[in-house]
């Protein structure tokens, strides 16, 4: 079933789209159904269960951060994590640094930025975006990659893509920088994601089913 979904969604992808499966609540067997089908890339949203999962999972997994992270969490996922993408924070950015140079290495990270007029999402605005660029691309230990972020949860296909032409033209200003990810698509909006010029997809629910 889950390797079945996994093709297919597979297939529907430009070449260029990096497909992240989003584990969240989901067991590590599902989690090996999907490895089984050649999925490497997955993504937590809770630090534990992260370290949990990594911990007895194959090593050549890649494992990418989507939630909220509190900066007395970072320690936990730094052996295992390969990219932060919710960091919304330049207090976090700067902890993920500082703590990372302890672990001798450096981390990738995306910028969260907050697309929708929800209020409850987190994320920078689109206007801090380019001053936190230019005042961080020194760190050491972090290497800002690109940027990451949701739609409003909406029925409304013109406001989706809206949002996420704003994050692409966002991020376009940032391609020389060496932020090329634009991470945005979830299970109900990425073939949106796609038109709009997506290269880095995260999906949960389309692959492993809802989460109960
Ligand atoms: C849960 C989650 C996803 C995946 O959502 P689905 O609807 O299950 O595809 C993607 N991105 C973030 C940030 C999430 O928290």
């Amino acid at each position: 079933m889950i390797g079945q979904r996994l093709n297919e969604i597979r297939k529907e992808l430009p070449p260029e789209v990096k497909l992240v499966a989003v584990s969240k609540f989901k067991s590590v067997e599902d989690i090996m159904e999907a490895y089984r089908a050649g999925q490497r890339a997955f993504a937590e949203s809770r630090p534990q269960e992260l370290v949990k999962k990594a911990s007895v999972l194959p090593d050549d997994i890649e494992w990418h951060f989507i939630g909220h992270l509190q900066t007395n969490k970072i320690k936990l996922i730094l052996p295992y994590v390969n990219l932060v993408q919710s960091v919304d924070s330049a207090h976090l950015l700067e902890e993920l640094d500082r703590q990372a140079s302890i672990f001798c290495r450096t981390v990738d990270c995306l910028l969260e930025v907050h697309i929708s007029g929800e209020e409850s999402k987190q994320g920078f605005e689109p206007s801090e975006i380019s001053q936190i660029v230019e005042e961080r691309l020194n760190l050491q230990n972090v290497r800002i990659r690109g940027l990451m972020g949701m739609a409003s949860l909406s029925g409304d296909e013109h406001l989706i893509h809206s949002e996420f032409k704003a994050l692409r033209l966002l991020a376009d200003k940032f391609k020389n920088e060496g932020l090329g990810y634009v991470s945005m698509g979830m299970s109900s909006d990425y073939r949106i994601a796609v038109q709009e010029g997506t290269n880095l997809v995260r999906i949960g629910t389309a692959i492993f089913g809802n989460r109960i």
